[in-house]
C-alpha cells in the first residue's frame, strides 16, 4: 500500500490513525456518558445524569469549537513552531484531556479537559494534514502522487474512527466509562510515541516557508481576530436576546448564535487574506476560499450522522438481532436489551415524534420500553423477556467501514479515468462528490416512504445503503479538499489554509445539529432529508460553475 510513497506516510498514518482512534471514541460516547443516570451501586458505571437537550447543546458547541481551533494552530505552525512540534504538542494536550475526562463529575476536571482537547486539535489536525502533502512536494518523483497519498491517509482517519466504537463498547461496559475515556488517552500517546519514533523520516518535509516582507505578525493577526470573535459571540449569546426579545435567537439556540457570530471575524480574516495578497498569492487563495465555502454544506449534511442518522438507527431502524449472534454478540457487550415492562417513557405519536407539553418539556406515559413503539403487536415479547438489540452506537462504525472498504473503488475509478484521459480535475471530484452526497439523501426519503412516514421499522438496510453512498462523495471531496488546499496554498501558508479547511467543517459541523433538529419540525420524515437533498446538489452546481477557473488557476500553478 506505502509503495510509491515517501516513507513518511506510514508515520504520519499511523499517527493520525491513532490521534483519530481516540477523538472518535470520545465523540461516539460523549452524549451516552452526559445523559447516563447516576449509578447509586457502582458509581464507575453511572455518567453525567444531564437532560437530554443540555448535553446535545454541549456536544454542538464542542464539535463545532474542536474544529474552529486549527486556524490558530496551523498559523503558529506555519509562522512559530513548525509541524511536529505542534503535532507532538497538540497530541499530548489531547491525549490528557481524554484521560482528564476519565476522572467523574462535571467538576472543573470536565470542562479543563475539554478545552485541553479544543486546544490540542487545534495543533494537531491541520499539522498533520499539512505534512502529508509537504512529503509529496519533497521529491518530483512523488508528486503525482500526492492524491492517493491523501487517499492511504483518509484510511488511516478512518481505520481509528471504525475500531475505536467496539473498544469503547467494551471498556464502558465491562469496566465502566473511565476505562473508555482512558483507552481514548492511552490511543493519542501511542499515536505521539509512533510519530516521535519515525521523525527523522518526515523532518525533509517539516520545513518553515519565511513569510513574506508584507505579511501581517502573527501576534497583530491574533489579536484582530480573537478580541472581535470574543466580541461577536458575546453580540450573538445575550445581544439578540436583548435586542430581539428573551426567546429570540438567529439561529436557532443561543449556543448557536454565539459560535456563528464568533465565526465571521474570523470568515472576515480569511476573505482579507485574499484582498490583500497580490498576483499569484491571490489567485491561489481566490479558488480556495469558494470551495471553503460550498463545502460547508457537505458538512452541515455528512454530520447528520451523529445526530438525525442516529435517531433514525436508535427509533426507526429494526435493531433485533438472532438469538445465536446475540450469544457472542453479548460477550463483547455490543448489545442492547430491552423488554416490554411498563415504565415511564416520552409520549409519542404515531410516526414516532416526541410530543411536548406546553412548557415544551416532553409529555411522560406508562408505556414498554421505546423501541417497541412501532414494532407490530404480534413482535412483542412477554414483559418479563429481553430482547437484544444491536446498540445504536454500532451504526456510527458504518461509514468508516465503508471508507476503508470504498476507497481502492474509489481510487480505481479514478486511474481508470485517467488511463482513458478523462480523469476529472480535484475540484471536478469535489463537485461530484456533493452530488452524490445528495443522491445519498434521497435513499433516506425512499425509506421513510417505506416505513410510512415511521410507523413501521425500516430494515437496516436502508442506512447501510445511504452510508454505503454518501462515503462514495465523501471520498470524493474530503481528502480531495485536503489534497487541494495541498497544492493551492501559497506554500507559507499550508497550515493556515488547512485551517480555513476545517473551519468550513466547524460551521457546517454547527449547521448540521440545526437542520437535524428540524426533523420532528415536519409532518413527513422525508422533508429533513429532501432539504439535505436541495441544499447538496445546489452545492455541487455553485462548485461545478467554478470548475474551469478553478482548474485553470491549478494549471498555472501546480500544472495539473
Ligand atoms: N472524518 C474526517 C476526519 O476525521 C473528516 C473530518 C472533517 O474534516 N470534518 O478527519
Amino acid at each position: 500500500m506505502f509503495k510509491n510513497h515517501p516513507r513518511g506516510l506510514p508515520v504520519l498514518f499511523f499517527t493520525e490513525m491513532w490521534e483519530r482512534f481516540g477523538f472518535y471514541l470520545m465523540l461516539g460516547i460523549f452524549v451516552l456518558y452526559m445523559t447516563d443516570p447516576a449509578d447509586a451501586t457502582n458509581a464507575a458505571m453511572g455518567g453525567l445524569a444531564m437532560a437530554d437537550r443540555e448535553a446535545s447543546d454541549i456536544f454542538g458547541t464542542y464539535l463545532a469549537l474542536v474544529y474552529l481551533t486549527p486556524f490558530v494552530g496551523g498559523l503558529l505552525a506555519d509562522r512559530v513552531i513548525g509541524y511536529s512540534r505542534a503535532i507532538i504538542f497538540g497530541g499530548l494536550l489531547m491525549g490528557f484531556g481524554y484521560c482528564g475526562l476519565a476522572i467523574p463529575g462535571m467538576g472543573i476536571t470536565f470542562w479543563l479537559s475539554l478545552l485541553l482537547i479544543i486546544i490540542g486539535n487545534g495543533f494537531f489536525k491541520p499539522n498533520i494534514s499539512a505534512l502529508v502533502g509537504n512529503l509529496y512536494d519533497q521529491q518530483e518523483r512523488y508528486r503525482p502522487w500526492k492524491e492517493a497519498g491523501f487517499n492511504i491517509f483518509y484510511m488511516g482517519i478512518n481505520i481509528g474512527a471504525f475500531v475505536c466504537n467496539f473498544v469503547a463498547a467494551v471498556a464502558r461496559n465491562k469496566i465502566g466509562w473511565w476505562a473508555a475515556f482512558m483507552a481514548a488517552g492511552i490511543g493519542m500517546f501511542l499515536g505521539v510515541a509512533w510519530f516521535i519514533a519515525g521523525r527523522k523520516h518526515i523532518a525533509e518535509a517539516d520545513v518553515m516557508k519565511p513569510a513574506k516582507p508584507g505579511d501581517e505578525p502573527v501576534g497583530r493577526i491574533l489579536g484582530r481576530v480573537f478580541g472581535p470573535a470574543a466580541a461577536f459571540a458575546v453580540l450573538g449569546w445575550f445581544g439578540v436576546p436583548a435586542l430581539l426579545g428573551a426567546k429570540a435567537t438567529v439561529f436557532g439556540s443561543n449556543s448557536n448564535d454565539a459560535f456563528l457570530f464568533a465565526c465571521i471575524p474570523v470568515v472576515w480574516f480569511y476573505v482579507s487574506l485574499w484582498r490583500k495578497a497580490e498576483g499569484e498569492d491571490r489567485e491561489r487563495v481566490g479558488a480556495l476560499l469558494p470551495i471553503f465555502g460550498v463545502v460547508v454544506v457537505f458538512w452541515a449534511v455528512f454530520h447528520q450522522n451523529g445526530s438525525a442518522l442516529t435517531v433514525w438507527a436508535d427509533r426507526f431502524t429494526d435493531r433485533g438481532m438472532p438469538p445465536s449472534t446475540a450469544a457472542a454478540a453479548k460477550t463483547f457487550d455490543l448489545v442492547e436489551e430491552v423488554d416490554t415492562s411498563l415504565r415511564p417513557v416520552p409520549k409519542t405519536d404515531a410516526h414516532g415524534v416526541r410530543l411536548l407539553d406546553d412548557a415544551g418539556k416532553p409529555i411522560e406515559v406508562e408505556g414498554p420500553h421505546p423501541y417497541f413503539n412501532n414494532l407490530p403487536k404480534a413482535e412483542w415479547t412477554a414483559p418479563e423477556v429481553k430482547k437484544p438489540l444491536f446498540s445504536t452506537e454500532l451504526f456510527q462504525s458504518i461509514n468508516a467501514f465503508f471508507v476503508v472498504l470504498l476507497t481502492p473503488f474509489v481510487v480505481g475509478v479514478w486511474a481508470w479515468m485517467a488511463r482513458r484521459g478523462k480523469e476529472p480535475s480535484t475540484p471536478g471530484k469535489i463537485s461530484i462528490g456533493l452530488l452524490i452526497t445528495a443522491l445519498s439523501t434521497l435513499v433516506m426519503v425512499a425509506a421513510t416512504y417505506a416505513t410510512h412516514n415511521g410507523m413501521e421499522k425500516a430494515s437496516w438496510l436502508w442506512l447501510a445503503g445511504t452510508y454505503a453512498v454518501i462515503t462514495v462523495g465523501e471520498l470524493c471531496l474530503s481528502p480531495m479538499g485536503l489534497s487541494l488546499v495541498s497544492k493551492l496554498s501559497p506554500p507559507r501558508l499550508t497550515a493556515l489554509m488547512m485551517g480555513g479547511w476545517f473551519l468550513s467543517t466547524a460551521i457546517g459541523n454547527k449547521l448540521s445539529g440545526l437542520l437535524s433538529g428540524l426533523m420532528d419540525a415536519f409532518e413527513h420524515k422525508s422533508v429533513i432529508f429532501l432539504i439535505n437533498f436541495g441544499a447538496a446538489l445546489f452545492a455541487a452546481l455553485l462548485i461545478a460553475i467554478m470548475v474551469p477557473r478553478l482548474r485553470g488557476v491549478m494549471q498555472r500553478y501546480v500544472g495539473k
